[in-house]
């Protein structure tokens, strides 16, 4: 058995994927949902919903083969070189499809999982337009969270090395005044998240009024995250004949409205293969009690096949006491969660990613968006609020094409 617990129960604590006697194996995206699309938070999750076989393994797709190389695209040479400094040779699909429909100046909805290369897919051809027209303040990049803007404006740094572009970036979290200067700089690209480039617009220190590129980054979460009034607020104080790049995982009513409200004439690119789920491995761990809890925990990390492990839990407390609680027991672990500056949480997002530690503990806010590669194993300590929240989650293992695996905890009947 992979996975065990050391209380007298043993068999019933943690069952391996495969046949479980008793559990009717279900493919989550697949079968009905309690209250339609949107589910009530708190809402009973049967655990049945928590476990699947992933149905696609590594390798069984067929690889993408693109109709471009990057050097088609004919990017200004300063830019080329930067793609080939990063080591990118072949266009990801997303990229591969999107690119010249956005140099042609097209509106784009890009249908596509993260982990796909749809932030190269914008912000090639914003680099190679702005090369050539340098505006200040002509691009803003909104994004769902902290961490994913900050991912952004890495990746734009890396891709504008050397060509004197330079992007700001507004988020929460972070020393307001500095974002003012910077903004007074005058930068090219000003990447955020909605509620603090609202509250700059709102203190008059953001204008958007020379926009002439806008990038919606994962608007599906940026809507399940309630952001849709500052959203629509923000778009309204850009020019009507901006571009939009409009970026989405899913296509539900709510986004199909929104893109067109704020697009015009745009043309839909879809790279969505498998739900991430398919390719994750997913079971339940059952223990009762936080001590218990606490205990298999414990022994399902001392297994060596727990490479890198993101533990979830409800609430920013519960996620520290764990990641303390971890620490104290000989696991080393980060916490990223709200109620950490955005210093600390980029630090600890720095150390799993760069695999100084195995663990790390987290709330769904503090997760969402977040690009870390070869995660092996989510664990729900604590069960998510939302079966949307679910996918999310384990959304997080099983990326670009890796199997993953996810755990998650459920009372013992
Ligand atoms: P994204 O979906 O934009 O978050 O990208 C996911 C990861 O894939 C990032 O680490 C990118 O640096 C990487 N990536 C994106 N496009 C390519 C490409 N064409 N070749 C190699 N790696 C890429």
């Amino acid at each position: 058995m992979a996975y065990q617990n050391s209380t007298s129960n043993r068999n019933r604590s943690a069952r391996p994927s495969g046949n479980r006697p008793g559990v009717r194996s279900f493919r989550p995206g697949k079968g009905p949902r309690t209250g339609g699309s949107k589910q009530r938070r708190g809402a009973y999750i049967h655990p049945s919903k928590f476990i699947n076989k992933a149905t696609i393994l590594p390798g069984e797709e067929a690889p993408y083969e693109p109709t471009h190389l990057f050097t088609d695209f004919n990017f200004v040479p300063a830019l080329q070189k930067n793609i080939d400094h990063k080591g990118y040779v072949k266009p990801s699909a997303i990229q591969d499809q999107s690119i010249a429909l956005t140099m042609q100046g097209h509106d784009v909805i890009g249908l596509a999982n993260t982990g796909t290369g749809k932030t190269a897919a914008f912000l090639l051809p914003i680099i190679d337009a702005l090369y050539a027209n340098r505006d200040l303040n002509s691009v803003l990049i909104v994004a769902p969270t902290r961490e994913l803007a900050q991912q952004i404006d890495e990746q734009f740094r890396d891709f504008s090395y050397n060509m004197k572009l330079y992007s700001t970036l507004i988020v929460g979290g972070t020393n307001m005044d500095r974002q003012i200067r910077q903004l007074q700089r005058g930068p090219h690209v000003i990447i955020g998240t909605p509620g603090r480039l609202m509250d700059l617009v709102k203190r008059g220190n953001l204008k958007l009024d020379a926009v002439k590129t806008l990038v919606l980054d994962e608007a599906d979460r940026m809507l399940d995250m309630g952001f849709i009034n500052d959203i629509r607020t923000l778009v309204s104080k850009t020019p009507s004949d901006r571009q939009t790049l409009f970026f989405s995982a899913t296509i539900t009513p709510s986004i199909a409205e929104l893109t067109k409200e704020f697009l015009n004439n745009p043309q839909t690119v879809s790279v969505r293969t498998a739900d991430t789920s398919d390719r994750v491995d997913q079971d339940i761990v059952e223990a009762s009690g936080k001590e218990e809890k606490l205990e298999t925990l414990l022994n399902l990390l001392s297994n060596e096949e727990f490479e890198k492990v993101l533990v979830f839990g409800e609430t920013k407390f519960g996620v520290q006491r764990l990641s303390d609680h971890l620490d104290k027991s000989g696991v080393a672990s980060v916490a990223i969660h709200g109620n950490k500056s955005q210093s600390q949480r980029q630090r600890a997002l720095n150390a799993f990613k760069d695999n100084k530690v195995r663990v790390m503990v987290a709330t769904d806010v503090a997760a969402r968006g977040l690009d870390i590669p070869n995660v092996s194993h989510v664990i729900n300590f604590d069960q998510p609020a939302t079966y949307e929240d679910y996918v999310h989650r384990i959304g997080r293992t099983g990326r670009g094409g890796a199997t993953g695996k996810a755990l998650t905890f459920v009372d013992k009947r």
